[in-house]
C-alpha cells in the first residue's frame, strides 16, 4: 500500500514544480509586454498558436493590465465591451472574442508596419547594453558589401581603437565645425558625456553606388535620421527578454542601488521607443541577429 502511494506524491511534486515554472514564465512574459519587448498582438498570436504556452495560459485580465496605460478600471471596461469573462485565458478565447480583442489591439496599439518604399539606409538602434556594437561589428565582418558608417566622436580612443576605422576622434572645435558645415547627417550627446555624429558624405556616396549603409547609433540619432531621411529603415535591436537586459545592465551588481535604478529607468524609456521603428531583431545570438539585420538591409 505504501508503495502505491509513492507515485502520486512524486507526481504532485513534479506538478507543483511545473506550476511554479509556468507562473514564472507568465510573469516574465507580462514584464515583456509592459516593456514592449513583445507587442500585445504577438502575445495573442502565440497564445492562439499554442494554448498551453505561457501566452496561452495567461489570464486575459492579467494580459490587459500588463499593457502600458491599462489600469484595473480600464481593464474591466475593455472586458465588458469585448464580452470576455475575467476567468478566461488568452488561449481559450472563442473565435468572436479573439477577433474583437485583436481588432481592439490593432486600433489602440498599432503594430509597426513595414513601409513599401525604403532606401538602403539602415539604422540599428536599441536600448543600452543590448549589444548593438557587437551585432554591427559582426555585420561588418561577414557582409563586406554593407558599409558600416564610421562616426565622429569627441571621446578619446579606447585601447585598440583606430582613428578612421572605429571612429573619427575629433576635438570639440572640429565637431562644431563639422556641424556648422553641414557635414553631419545627425549628431547627439550620448550618456550626457561626449558628442557623436554621422558623417554625411561617405553615406551619400555609398547609397549613390547602390550599396547598403548601416548606422549603429543611439535613439536620438535614429530619430534625427528618420526626420532627415524618412525612407530610411529603422531597426530596433531587442534583448531576448526584460530579465536578460537587466542581467546585461546590472548583472555584476557592482553599481549602487541608485545607479541600478537609473539604468533600469533608462532601459524602460529606451524600450518604449519601439513603435517608432520599422523592424525588430532579437539579439539572443549575435550571428543570427546580424544575419537578420543584413537581410533587412538587402
Ligand atoms: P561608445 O562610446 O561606447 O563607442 O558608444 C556610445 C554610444 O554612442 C552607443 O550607444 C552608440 O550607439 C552611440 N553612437 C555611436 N556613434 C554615434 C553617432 O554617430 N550618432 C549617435 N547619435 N550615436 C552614436
Amino acid at each position: 500500500m505504501a508503495e502505491s502511494r509513492t507515485p502520486p506524491e512524486v507526481d504532485r511534486a513534479a506538478a507543483s514544480r511545473k506550476a511554479v515554472a509556468a507562473r514564472r514564465a507568465r510573469a516574465s512574459l507580462k514584464r515583456d509586454i509592459a516593456t514592449r519587448v513583445v507587442t500585445a498582438q504577438e502575445v495573442l498570436r502565440r497564445a492562439l498558436a499554442d494554448p498551453t504556452s505561457p501566452a496561452g495560459t495567461l489570464r486575459v485580465p492579467d494580459f490587459l493590465t500588463a499593457i502600458p496605460a491599462i489600469g484595473e478600471s480600464k481593464r474591466d471596461r475593455i472586458l465588458a465591451q469585448l464580452g470576455i469573462s475575467p476567468v478566461k485565458r488568452l488561449g481559450g478565447l472563442g473565435v468572436r472574442q479573439r477577433v474583437s480583442l485583436s481588432r481592439w489591439l490593432d486600433e489602440r496599439l498599432p503594430e509597426p508596419v513595414p513601409r513599401p518604399q525604403r532606401s538602403r539606409l539602415v539604422v540599428l538602434a536599441g536600448p543600452t547594453a543590448v549589444g548593438k556594437g557587437t551585432v554591427a561589428a559582426y555585420v561588418k565582418d561577414h557582409h563586406p558589401e554593407i558599409l558600416l558608417s564610421v562616426s565622429a566622436t569627441t571621446r578619446s580612443p579606447r585601447p585598440g581603437e583606430v582613428h578612421g576605422e572605429h571612429y573619427f576622434f575629433v576635438d570639440d572645435a572640429e565637431f562644431d565645425r563639422m556641424i556648422a558645415a553641414g557635414e553631419l547627417l545627425e549628431h547627439a550627446t550620448v550618456h550626457n558625456a561626449y558628442r557623436y555624429g554621422t558623417p554625411r558624405a561617405p553615406i551619400e556616396k555609398a547609397l549613390a553606388e547602390g550599396r547598403t549603409v548601416l548606422l549603429e547609433i543611439d535613439l536620438q540619432g535614429a530619430r534625427q535620421v528618420r526626420h532627415a531621411a524618412p525612407d530610411a529603415t529603422l531597426v530596433f535591436l531587442l534583448p531576448p527578454s526584460w530579465d536578460e537586459l537587466v542581467q546585461r545592465l546590472v548583472g555584476r551588481g557592482t553599481e549602487d542601488v541608485e545607479e541600478r535604478a537609473r539604468r533600469l529607468r533608462t532601459a524602460r524609456r529606451e524600450l518604449a521607443a519601439q513603435p517608432e521603428f520599422d523592424f525588430f531583431v532579437v539579439n539572443a545570438d549575435v550571428a543570427t541577429a546580424a544575419a537578420e539585420v543584413a537581410e533587412l538591409a538587402r
